[in-house]
């Protein structure tokens, strides 16, 4: 493993750049703070430039000649060790990763298991069909596709699954042959560089992986524009997403956008309610809401809607929220003070647009080293206010009620957002509707809409995403492209 120079105890990293950290030309280095203990310097990364862009594009354009021709048993085998690493490493990366984002200790290091288990079914997938055997017109013909890299991919990731999401996306770009130049989001990289160690311990060659660090304009806008970069693949907000679309539409890049959402649970009469509230409120607080599929509207039938807020407020009440490095901990700070005054003032402004504060959204005097706030909960929201209508990534939850199954599902179909949706309902006949109407890209029966696996498609409806998918088979789709070969005798038949 590489030893990182050490600064006010914190390490020193540079960009990684054709297998090597090194410090960008100017030298420049930004802090990551500990978002519970903003005195907590994590570590100092590379404030990277175009110029490094430029260098890890050229190494990852030299390693795609030979990356893009190694063996699938290669391939897989190298993501196979990297994934043992990460389980190897899991209690280290995930105390980073709680010390670099915020989320709790079990989150931090079950977020890392997650990855490698990402690694194995990707190193799987490498030795799975890549194409299609078809008739042809002429008998003699073989007629066939085959699904083939496409070259050099850049990928720009948020901070809030800082080792899960560069890993759903390095991972099948890799197991298909493709190099790649990585943006981590500025809050939360030390994770990204955790991964590429251990791919680089599992024996990737030089070059494959690069990652810049730095900020979002100069370094994410040189990956975006570069015509030596075929594909981008980015998960953020909605905002920056309209940007790279653009970027990306501009010279014709291939693009994938994993956006936000405004996720919302359906609770019938019929539920079972403790089942409901329980999985409601873990679908809006885990991970201090900090999910782009977290819940953040309860749409409750009216006849019940008291009853069950007071069973979100009584379960919401007992959240211990606190230092997330200590296992009784169960909810974490925001990522940083700014997140926490803007969950604050989106807090004011409900209250004073009507909406009924039920409890939260204070900034605890006792944690007032980090970026802290009580979880919230707010009933008779109107579907029509920012509460009802905007993504604010935080511990949030509003109570919409309404009248019937009609309202409910054009309650949860009216924001721009379609990521992940859920019913809590025991009639089969309303559940298929629910799957049938609502405009969503993942939707749930019966559990919080923050459950995602693996080995299924990721990804939304509307402003939540761009029509593509992620992980699973899905990822095939992005990260290669087909050939069509008609393969002919020298001489005909
Ligand atoms: P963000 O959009 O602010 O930043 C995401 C990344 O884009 C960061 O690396 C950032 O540095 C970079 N960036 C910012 N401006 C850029 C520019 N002009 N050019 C190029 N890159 C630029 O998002 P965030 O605050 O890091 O993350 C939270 C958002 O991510 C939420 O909206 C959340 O819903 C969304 N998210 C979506 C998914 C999904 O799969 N759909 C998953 C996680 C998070």
């Amino acid at each position: 493993m590489t030893q990182h120079e050490l600064r006010d105890g914190a390490p020193v990293y540079g960009n990684y750049i054709n297998g090597q950290f090194v410090p960008t030309a100017s030298g420049e280095t930004f802090e990551v703070r500990n978002p519970a203990d903003r005195d907590e310097i994590v570590a100092h990364m590379a404030k990277g430039t175009a110029d490094d862009v430029n260098s890890a594009i050229e190494a990852a354009e030299e390693a795609f000649k030979s990356w893009s021709r190694t063996g699938a048993l290669q391939r897989a085998n190298i993501l196979y060790k990297a994934a043992d690493l990460l389980v190897q490493r899991a209690n280290e990366i995930g105390r980073d990763l709680t010390r670099e984002e915020g989320k709790t200790i079990k989150e931090g290091i079950g977020e890392t298991l997650r990855a490698a288990n990402i690694m194995r079914y990707y190193a799987g997938e490498t030795l799975q069909s890549n194409g299609d055997v078809y008739p042809s017109a002429n008998p003699t013909t073989m007629l066939y596709s085959i699904r083939e890299p496409l070259g050099v991919v850049g990928m720009i990731t948020p901070w809030n699954f800082p080792i899960a999401i560069p890993v759903w996306k390095v991972a099948p770009a890799l197991a298909f042959g493709n190099t790649i130049v990585f943006k981590p989001a500025s809050a939360a990289p030390l994770c990204t560089m955790h991964m590429v160690q251990a791919l680089e311990d599992a024996g990737l060659p030089a070059g494959v992986v690069n990652v810049v660090t730095g900020p979002a304009g100069a370094v994410g806008d040189a990956i975006v524009n570069d015509p030596r970069v075929v594909a981008i693949s980015f998960t953020g907000s909605a905002d920056v997403g309209g940007h790279i679309r653009a970027l990306a539409a501009a010279r014709g890049a291939k693009v994938q956008l994993e956006l936000g959402g405004k996720n919302p649970a359906i609770v019938l009469a019929d539920a079972d309610m403790q089942h409901a509230a329980q999985q409601v409120m873990a679908g809006a607080m885990n991970a201090t809401g900090q999910k782009c599929t977290a819940t953040s509207r309860a749409i409750v039938d009216r006849r019940i809607a008291s009853d069950f807020t007071a069973m979100l407020q009584e379960r919401i009440s007992k959240l211990v929220v606190g230092d997330p490095l200590d296992e009784a901990t169960q909810m974490g700070p925001l990522i940083d003070d700014a997140s926490a005054d803007r969950v604050v003032r989106e807090i004011e402004a409900a209250r004073q647009s009507g909406a009924e504060f039920v409890m939260g959204g204070e900034r605890p005097e006792a944690l007032a080293g980090g970026a802290f706030i009580t979880p919230s909960l707010f009933t008779n929201v109107t579907s029509d206010s920012r509460m009802g209508q905007e993504e604010f990534f935080g511990p949030l939850l509003g109570v919409i009620p309404v009248d019937d199954m009609d309202e409910a599902i054009a309650v949860a179909n009216s924001v721009k957002y379609g990521l992940s949706a859920s019913i809590f309902t025991s009639d089969l006949g309303t559940a298929m509707r629910f799957v049938r109407e609502i405009h969503a890209g993942m939707v749930h029966v019966n559990s919080e809409t923050a459950g995602a696996e693996y080995q299924l498609p990721f990804g939304g409806y509307k402003a939540s995403s761009s029509y593509s998918r992620e992980q699973g088979k899905a990822a095939v789709e992005f990260y290669t492209q087909t050939k069509t070969v008609f393969m002919d005798p020298p001489t005909p038949a």
